[in-house]
């Protein structure tokens, strides 16, 4: 495949690029082997040389850019999406989210028709890598799998482990537990045998399913499970999600029932590691932040159920300065949105609240702990991607997992959508759509009010997996 046109990637926190007129040569295996000017000789050279393959050219107003990616998300609890959200954390879990989760692992019908609406959802909103959280049932979360590699995303997929039961007595929802440790660990050893025998009989390139290991967070977890489930990941080589100093009622209670903090927990179970992702980590502090940094474990941030559920904000800075690999979760259905643009967006607003608190508090020290688009742009592409161990950038060697952008309309001279350049429109004396020159302020625009309706093509590993 041949693309030509303007691409825009992040492969830095600080460096968001344009790169004008490019072209991208993406082999049969969905893999980058040229990305470079078009007008450049070794683009001239490949064309010369591969007359049979037609050129795509991305029409002007339009650009390339990785796919998003969502680091924290809850496959089941799509089924109660923007349900229930004034309840305290605790409630809504029993309330709304382990009972999705019950219904999808006695229903496998519902499950798969939840799972394949939810995959059809993420290609719309550009999200072509996802990690995710599923249910306890083993055979729900392999068909989770299976929903995401017949649509073509790129899925981590996490069945849930939990030997200790946090339903209520007087929980609408009945017990939501596995029976111990030891049947957890076995059904957890199973699930990842199973996960990766999915996509096995294809080519390595196109298996796009991997299992997750997913101990809950740590008040549904006995030391026994974590430390099972953590010498499981270094055995097999799998990776692990779980929820890491979510929210302060959920911090005050493993200080209650463990005596430590929830990082210290995980540490002792070995599952702190650089295949280790923890959402939220919203009350970890600096040290902290030091100790994820030097075990390469990585954060997904998902700053709007963390202005529901933790009482507090993330301090997102002080987890990049320290070094902290950072990816952005909708945290779907803590979250109600399943569109990353708004983390994004929500990651900013939140930043900008902090620097506004911190410029208040006259003992502050002086540095600035907001973050602007374009780092939410890294963060959502390149950050998330690192955290997955994949690449999120336009670079020979990475697969090609990207997404069109279209910000104005060559046959009606318009903006797309939401989005309106009034100073380009030729009608009015503007340059007009074919001489528009991209520029990072029609980006920032799309990035701060553009929709679903300026995207078009989605590809992951090459594959074109979306066609508007
Ligand atoms: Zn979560």
């Amino acid at each position: 495949m041949l693309i030509r046109g303007t691409f825009v990637h992040a492969p830095h926190l600080k460096g968001l690029e344009i790169h004008y007129d490019h072209l991208i040569c993406v082999d049969k295996d969905g893999i980058i082997t040229q990305f470079a000017p078009a007008n450049a000789p070794e683009s001239a050279k490949f064309l010369e040389a591969h007359p049979e393959i037609p050129v795509s050219e991305v029409p002007s107003g339009s650009f390339i850019l990785p796919t998003f990616c969502d680091l924290h998300l809850h496959a089941p609890q799509f089924l109660y999406q923007g349900t229930g959200l004034d309840l305290p954390l605790m409630q809504w879990l029993d309330r709304y989210a382990l009972k999705a989760e019950l219904r999808m692992d006695e229903d496998s019908t519902l499950a798969r028709r939840v799972y394949t609406r939810l995959a059809a959802r993420l290609k719309e909103n550009g999200t072509g890598s996802v990690l995710l959280f599923g249910t306890i049932k083993e055979a729900t979360n392999l068909i989770l799998a299976e929903c995401m590699q017949a649509a073509g995303i790129r899925a981590f997929v996490g069945k849930l482990s939990m030997d200790i039961d946090i339903t209520s007595p007087e929980s609408t929802t009945k017990t939501y537990v596995e029976p111990s440790a030891r049947a957890a660990l076995e059904t957890a050893r199973s699930f990842v045998g199973h996960c990766r025998g999915i996509a096995a009989h294809l080519p390595v390139s196109q298996r796009l399913v991997e299992p997750v290991l997913t101990p809950r967070f740590v008040p549904t977890c006995t030391d026994e499970l974590l430390h099972g489930l953590g010498a499981l990941s270094a055995e097999l080589g799998v990776k692990v999600q779980s929820h890491l100093a979510e929210a302060k009622d959920q911090v005050e209670w493993v200080r209650a029932l463990r005596g430590i903090e929830d990082i210290d927990v995980f540490d002792k179970g070995t599952l702190l590691t650089p295949r280790t992702i923890q959402a939220h980590c919203t009350f970890l502090t600096a040290p902290d932040f030091d100790r994820l940094n030097a075990c390469g474990t990585a954060i997904a941030h998902c700053p709007l159920s963390n202005a529901y559920f933790s009482a507090k904000p993330f301090p997102l800075r002080e987890a990049l300065d320290q070094g902290v690999k950072v990816g952005l979760g909708t945290d779907v259905a803590g979250g109600y949105s399943l569109d990353i643009m708004n983390a994004m967006r929500q990651a900013v607003v939140v930043s900008r609240m902090r620097e506004g608190e911190r410029q208040m508090d006259a003992s502050a020290n002086s540095a600035d702990i907001s973050i602007d688009w374009k780092e939410a742009l890294y963060l959502a592409t390149r950050g998330g991607s690192q955290a997955l161990g994949l690449a999120g950038v336009f670079a020979v060697g990475a697969p090609f997992d990207a997404q069109e952008i279209h910000l104005y309309d060559p046959r009606t001279g318009q903006g797309i959508g939401s989005l309106d350049y009034f100073d380009l429109e030729s009608d009015h004396g503007g340059p007009g759509v074919d001489n528009m020159p991209l520029t990072l302020e029609h980006v920032e625009k799309w990035w701060c009010i553009g929709d679903t309706r300026n995207r078009g093509a989605v590809w992951v590993q090459g594959n074109e997996i979306r066609n508007v």
